[in-house]
């Protein structure tokens, strides 16, 4: 038999999320991860204020389906 990875699941598939805070008005956008975001980074303007908005989190869903 062949060695089985852990977690590797053939099924089962990741999605990145980055989630934008503005750090005037406190707005909280959530979006697909791009290549390039991490925690802090500046990021798209605000949709309220027009302020820079900052990552402040990037997490990642399963999407496993369920029934
Ligand atoms: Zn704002």
């Amino acid at each position: 038999m062949m060695s089985s990875v852990p977690g590797a699941d053939k099924k089962s598939k990741l999605l990145v999320y980055t989630i934008e805070e503005c750090p005037v008005c406190g707005q909280k956008t959530k979006r697909a991860f791009s290549v390039g975001d991490y925690v802090t980074k500046e990021s798209s303007k605000c949709p309220k204020c027009s302020n820079s908005t900052r990552v402040s989190l990037v997490y990642a869903e399963s999407t496993k389906q369920s029934g």
